[in-house]
């Protein structure tokens, strides 16, 4: 539910309508305010709640109720789109994002190179799996820690900000079975700039719950992808998840859906499509990934500017040194010259739009 106050309402009866909130056991959130308070959104279940309850105070103006599913990320919620700061850089600002790295993290020498090259190139949010869900258990499953401290490295040398992603709540077992005895979540959240929640655990319900309250106090950015067998809506009732949860930082991305697609040409479909309904039904920044949707290099490029062109506030790309010899991903990954090329070009559809 949210609350208009009116033009030239009192700080006396604003303060009376969030105590009424309280009251009710509800929780808010200033949604605008320049001046005064415009906007309350009221946090809770108020399905048992009349409109007119808070309706009748003086200086409201009007109560609207939320008709969607998706409260607190719906467009209704707040018509603003929200800028998501991830350690000092924008995200769904009027800045378009470039998040590159490596699909997996897999030697100090490799990350440093591609670092280097992302630096050059003023890229400023570096990518890169520590912990790898990989559909076989005997593919490479990540370095684990040893990879989070090398972003860590790379964030003190180059300042990049890093994204990558959280697993699960579990120990990381590696494809040997050797186990390290730490939690995966709590390691990302103490790494990362940016937690990256994949595809197959958008709808691990439990896991977004605790990810949400673990992070509810420092609200570390949370990009959260889509399941590639999910509903625009489940993708927006997950967010939503973390959002109601407590962490209103999140960032929505796009990778590519299941289709009857052949993967030999297209390993995803790429969804574009989704890009304009998200930016339209939601509040949250949207990324779009080209290299999981398409499955291979030669169709990152056309892929990456055409998501652009459908208004995507951002890119997550992946990269590597020597593509030939990645441990993970390596036919997706594009060469430092063609994020280089795919960069400048997207910038330029960019300032057309
Ligand atoms: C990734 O970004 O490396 C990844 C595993 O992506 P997804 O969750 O989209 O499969
Ligand atoms: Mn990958």
């Amino acid at each position: 539910m949210i609350i208009h106050m009116e033009k030239n309402s009192t700080p006396e009866q604003e303060k009376r309508v969030l105590e009424r909130i309280k009251k009710a056991g509800f929780d808010y959130e200033i949604i605008h305010g320049s001046l005064g308070i415009d906007v309350i959104g009221v946090l809770g279940d108020l399905s048992r709640v009349e409109e007119s309850y808070f309706g009748e105070l003086d200086g409201v103006d009007k109560v609207i109720r939320i008709s969607k599913p998706y409260k607190l990320v719906s467009r209704e919620y707040s018509s603003r789109s929200k800028v998501v700061d991830a350690g000092g850089v924008a995200i769904g600002g009027d800045q378009l994002c470039f998040l590159a790295g490596p699909c997996s993290l897999e030697s100090e020498s490799q990350i440093f190179s591609i670092a280097q090259y992302l630096n050059d190139m003023g890229i400023t949010i570096m990518r890169g799996g520590a912990y790898k869900p990989r559909t076989s258990p005997y593919s490479f499953q990540g370095m684990g820690l040893e990879g989070l401290k090398l972003l860590a490295k790379v964030r003190e040398q180059y300042g990049l900000k890093i994204i990558t992603e959280a697993t699960g709540l579990h120990h990381h077992i590696d494809e040997n079975g050797e186990r390290e005895k730490h939690n995966v979540l709590e390691n990302v959240i103490e790494y990362a700039d940016i937690i990256q929640i994949g595809a197959r655990n958008m709808k691990s319900y439990g896991f977004l719950q605790e990810l949400a309250i673990l992070t509810k106090e420092n609200k570390k950015p949370v990009l959260l992808k889509r399941g590639d067998s999910s509903t625009l809506k489940d993708f927006l009732l997950a967010a939503e998840y973390i959002v109601s949860n407590g962490n209103p930082n999140v960032i929505l991305c796009l990778r590519g859906i299941r289709t009857f697609e052949e993967e030999s040409f297209q390993r995803f479909t790429p969804d574009i499509g989704a890009i304009t309904v998200l930016k339209n039904e939601s509040n949250l920044p949207v990324i779009f990934d080209p290299s999981h949707s398409t499955g291979y290099r030669a169709n990152v490029k056309g892929v990456s500017l055409a998501a652009v062109a459908a208004g995507a506030d951002g890119l997550l790309i992946e990269t590597h040194n020597d593509p030939a010899n990645a441990l993970c991903d390596g036919e997706q990954s594009v060469t430092a010259l063609q994020l280089k090329e795919i960069r400048e070009k997207s910038e330029k559809i960019r300032a057309v739009l």
